[in-house]
């Protein structure tokens, strides 16, 4: 029986692979150049780190969860995101004691048991970037430029900014009881999921792809009618720290994040490249997490980004696949020792080289040369050979020159070096 891989399950194959590394390496880059450090953090973890982080009433605990009970008898989730790890950790490592501000990003594999489709898998990539213990608006801003600069670097485009304030502990109640009451007189029109949000979390209804129950929230109220004058405040300072920083946002009172710990600060970065999977990251301010999970009152403001989503936004003219610089022809029995004396030396050097293991014939080498889209071929026949000579071929201008073979590290090395 053939064996397949679990369906939501990816593999990323070599031909894909080029583009997450240039995501990760340039996140990695502009991240630790905002003064972010990386943390990795277990991808399973105690149940209750999440239903209790996360809340109760989300979508991910409700139904989305890889949750199993192991040989113990311990209740076990595979992570649904990182943020409560990320938590957990400085807790647990009494991070604050070394700073009270701790800036940190993770990259990794998150589960979520959902309706696999395009863009929307069981097991998918987030970059992570969180600040914990500044409850300081200007950590927004430093947070939303640091995102927006990694997508512009990455060349992402036609993207906008959406921002908005979701209120604290003091003000949202009274707006969630407000907006129960408008909804509740709508409750026919919303899906089952959402007459179930309504009860234990309606602002999660904003958030819901179903048309009618869009069509629902039309006239409801806004939360920023109703945030109380500390969190107004808050958000007119992040709004002019955003424009201190010259960062161009839409204001968006429809705009609230699915997780439950979030307060104050809320963003989402769409682009309308993606259809209705469209919002490629989101992130806001959770003064409330900390306590859920560790009793402190920690401040904390941070983002995820879904890489699938990204990396299938990447600017499609720009090359992301490895090939070799160099590929090795032979011609006869007797250069084959010579080609992997070659290739052994070019591979010490760090020169991406690859050669015909079968002795096939210098038609079909060249073919393959071409297919994996060598840049140059060095041809070795046995006459050159006796000389210390073998031809190089560019594949691009098609000319080809002979050279001595000691000297081909070095060539090659100068003609790679003018081509970066
Ligand atoms: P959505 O509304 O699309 O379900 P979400 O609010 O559940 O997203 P978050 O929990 O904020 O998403 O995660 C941040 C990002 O992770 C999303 O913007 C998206 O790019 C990505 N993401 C979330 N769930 C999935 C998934 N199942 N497959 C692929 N990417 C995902
Ligand atoms: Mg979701």
């Amino acid at each position: 029986m053939e064996i397949k891989a679990i369906r939501g399950f990816n593999d990323i194959l070599p031909d894909e692979i080029g583009k997450w590394q240039f995501v990760e390496g340039t996140a990695r880059k502009v991240f630790e150049g905002f003064g972010f450090s990386e943390i990795r953090i277990p991808v399973l973890e105690r149940t209750e780190l999440f239903s209790r982080g996360i809340g109760e009433a989300t979508d991910i605990v409700e139904k989305e969860m890889y949750t199993f009970t192991d040989k113990s008898g311990n209740s076990l989730t595979l992570r649904p995101e990182a943020t409560a790890s990320m938590a957990r950790a400085y807790l647990e490592h009494q991070v604050y004691t070394f700073d009270p501000v701790a800036k940190l990003y993770c990259i990794g594999p998150m589960f979520r048991y959902e309706r696999p489709q395009k863009g929307r898998y069981r097991q998918f990539y987030q970059m992570d970037a969180e600040v914990f213990g500044v409850e300081n608006p200007m950590v927004d801003a430093e947070v939303i430029v640091m995102l927006i600069d990694f997508l512009e670097r990455v060349g992402i485009e036609k993207l906008e900014l959406h921002i908005n304030t979701l209120g604290c502990r003091a003000c949202r109640p009274r707006y969630r009881e407000e907006l129960k009451k408008f909804l509740t007189t709508k409750a026919f029109q919303l899906c089952e999921d959402c007459q179930r949000r309504l009860e234990t979390n309606p602002l999660r209804i904003f958030d819901c792809k179903v048309e009618t129950c869009q069509e629902a929230i039309v006239n409801a109220p806004n939360v920023s009618d109703f945030v109380c004058s500390e969190c107004q405040k808050h958000f007119e300072k992040v709004r002019e720290y955003l424009e201190i920083a010259g960062l161009a946002y839409i204001l968006n009172p429809r705009m609230v994040r699915g997780l439950d710990y979030y307060t104050r600060t809320a963003f989402e970065v769409v682009s309308y490249h993606l259809g209705s999977q469209n919002a490629v990251t989101g992130g806001g301010r959770y003064d409330n997490l900390f306590q859920e999970i560790g009793g402190l009152d920690i401040p904390g403001i941070g983002f995820a980004i879904g890489m699938e989503r990204l990396v299938s936004l990447l600017p499609k003219d720009r090359k992301f696949v490895q090939s070799p610089q160099l590929f090795i022809a032979s011609l006869g029995d007797e250069t084959i020792k010579e080609a992997y004396q070659i290739i052994n030396q070019l591979h010490l050097q760090g020169i991406r080289a690859e050669l015909d293991y079968e002795g096939k014939s210098l038609k079909s080498q060249m073919r393959r040369a071409d297919k994996l889209k060598a840049r140059y071929v060095l041809i070795l026949g046995e006459n050159e050979l006796k000389k210390g000579r073998a031809v190089l071929r560019d594949m691009e201008s098609k000319s080809q020159e002979e050279i001595p073979i000691p000297d081909l590290v070095n060539i090659l090395k100068e003609k790679v070096k003018g081509q970066e």
